[in-house]
């Protein structure tokens, strides 16, 4: 750490000003080669023109709260830069930039280009999106590619949620699978951060909130939830958040994975309602996506979820605080409907089978 001059005399007169980011330096230059042409270090390495030069860097990935100083670009005009504004912490959303420094990276190294990609000590954020690379370029698990990026950067230590994001991106087998029901509680609670802050959905996240079910013409799901009461269908089978007794239901820790069978969805999990299913999950509450014919859900923290048609208390909603399940599970955001008000049919049981 080193401090200015005026700085120190600052401090030795009393001032309590807060210490800014100039204030701290990120140690001298340091990076190195993962694999051939693919750097990882810190802002130091992504300020030294001289190195950027002798090493040949021809794209440089910056993931830092600041971008870099505009002169770094005046010396070298043909540098290619990209910039991801983050800072270092677990809930920050970095899963999201996966793909996109994905294709940066790779675009460099398929031109025999040369890329560094940095954050301020190079040690978790850059470190996290070369892990993500390496595991989708040769289909390695996050703790085998962790490895192979330690064993040429010994300290790098993606933080936990950051950590957590990877784990996940192995699990959607290094894409975004917008049906993985982690996935879509990860996207929940982004959106959910929002909302704490803005005390609205912002447009980005609208695409969270699912079609109506019972007006969804397009490939109906046989398996749907009707309102016992006046029969709407309020959920299909695949809106379900299924979670597991007392389990502290936040994405990260999601244990209905145990109780898949090779390949089968979620869906069908929940579908098969047979004994192993029954076994380890919760069915007290119902966790479920926000849907469309629920009410006021984008402007208002929480409220209750009425049955459109005849008005019935079906459940309740809450962004913020969440909600606890009688098994004990906390679930937060929460969208939940509660399964005494509710008849669960299956369509095909329905239909007459002409053979
Ligand atoms: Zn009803
Ligand atoms: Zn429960």
């Amino acid at each position: 750490m080193t401090f200015s001059l005026s700085r120190v005399l600052s401090m030795a007169k009393g001032d309590k000003s807060k210490l800014t980011r100039e204030d701290f330096d990120a140690g001298p230059c340091s990076f190195d080669e993962i694999e051939p042409g693919l750097f990882l270090g810190n802002l130091t390495a992504a300020t030294d023109v001289d190195w950027l030069k002798d090493a040949g860097i021809t794209r440089i990935l910056t993931i830092d709260s600041c971008p870099l100083p505009r002169k770094i670009q005046e010396r070298l005009p043909n540098l290619i830069i990209k910039y991801i504004q983050m800072t270092d912490m677990p809930r920050e959303d970095l899963l999201t930039h996966f793909e996109d420094s994905y294709e940066f990276i790779d675009r460099a190294l398929d031109s025999d280009g040369r890329v560094l990609v940095h954050c301020y000590f190079g040690v978790s954020r850059s470190a996290t999106l070369v892990i993500a690379y390496i595991m989708k370029k040769r289909k390695l698990s996050f703790v085998n590619a962790l490895q192979v990026v330690k064993s040429k950067r010994r300290f790098v230590a993606p933080n936990p949620g950051f950590v957590a994001q990877l784990r996940l991106y192995e699990n959607m087998d290094y894409g975004v699978d917008s049906t993985n029901v982690q996935f879509k509680m990860y996207r929940l609670q982004i959106a959910a951060d929002k909302v704490r802050k803005a005390r609205i959905l912002p447009q980005s996240c609208v695409d969270l909130i699912k079609p109506d079910p019972a007006l969804t013409t397009m490939r109906p799901e046989p398996s749907v939830y009707r309102c016992k009461k006046c029969r709407r269908i309020v959920a299909s089978a695949s809106n379900i958040l299924p979670h597991a007794p007392r389990e502290k239901q936040i994405w990260r820790h999601i244990s209905v994975k145990s109780v898949l069978k090779d390949g089968e969805s979620y869906d069908k999990l929940i579908q098969r309602r047979d004994d192993s299913a029954r076994v380890e999950l919760c069915d007290k509450i119902y966790f479920v996506e926000p849907l469309a014919w629920m009410p006021d859900i984008t402007h208002n923290v929480e409220g209750k979820l009425n049955c459109p048609k005849c008005n019935t208390k079906l459940g309740a909603y809450s962004w913020i605080a969440g909600s606890q399940c009688p098994c004990g599970s906390k679930i937060a955001p929460a969208f939940y409907l509660v399964p005494s008000k509710l008849d669960w049919s299956n369509a095909v049981q329905n239909v007459q089978v002409t053979v």
